[in-house]
């Protein structure tokens, strides 16, 4: 199999009432939604079936993600996020904390490839029991992006040519994903 061949649901971070964190008029729910469509597009452009949380700035709550992403039988399911109150910055990625070898490998082809398109410092993969994993079927895993609340970070987030190599960063860690566990099946 191909990434082709899997439905990839993303999860752009907040929207709509919630604007998650937020650093002078920057906030993180325009920086997630902006990143989600340009990996939606690249995506696309590879003949990857796609669906998102939001297309626009709208609200869902964080209890049905998982929910409509089981619905829609995705085989991978990435959340896009940005953080905050983290001290020296950096970028991290969630699995959940019933995580399996393929959650945990997912997790790590995003970060490292992430790490290098920001250039920046590597927090590593870590567990969580968000809401938008917890009861997740696809294959899954939650990225933090880097620091709203960082110098370094958010002068980084506000660089739309940053931003869209840490779109194209997730794209070739999924096919990474794929190509390395279902090469041959
Ligand atoms: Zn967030």
């Amino acid at each position: 199999m191909e990434l082709k061949d899997m439905k990839v649901f993303i999860d752009p971070g907040h929207g709509g009432s919630d604007p998650g964190a937020t650093a002078g008029t920057t906030q993180e729910k325009n920086i997630t939604l902006y990143v989600a469509k340009k990996l939606q597009s690249i995506l696309s452009s590879w003949g990857v079936p796609t669906k998102m949380t939001r297309t626009g700035d709208t609200f869902v709550d964080t209890t049905e993600i998982a929910g409509i992403s089981n619905n829609w039988g995705a085989d991978i399911f990435v959340s896009i996020h940005c953080n905050a109150g983290g001290g020296n910055g950096g970028t991290e990625t969630f699995t959940k904390r019933s995580y399996t070898d393929l959650d945990n490998d997912l997790a790590k082809r995003i970060q490292s490839r992430l790490v290098t398109a920001f250039d920046s410092i590597n927090r590593g993969v870590k567990r969580t029991n968000w809401n938008v994993l917890v009861g997740n079927n696809a294959c899954c895993c939650l990225t933090e992006l880097l620091f709203m609340d960082v110098s370094t970070d958010i002068s980084k987030l506000r660089d739309s040519e940053k931003l869209d190599s840490a779109a194209l960063a997730i794209a070739n860690g999924l096919n990474s994903y794929v190509f390395a566990n279902f090469h041959n099946v």
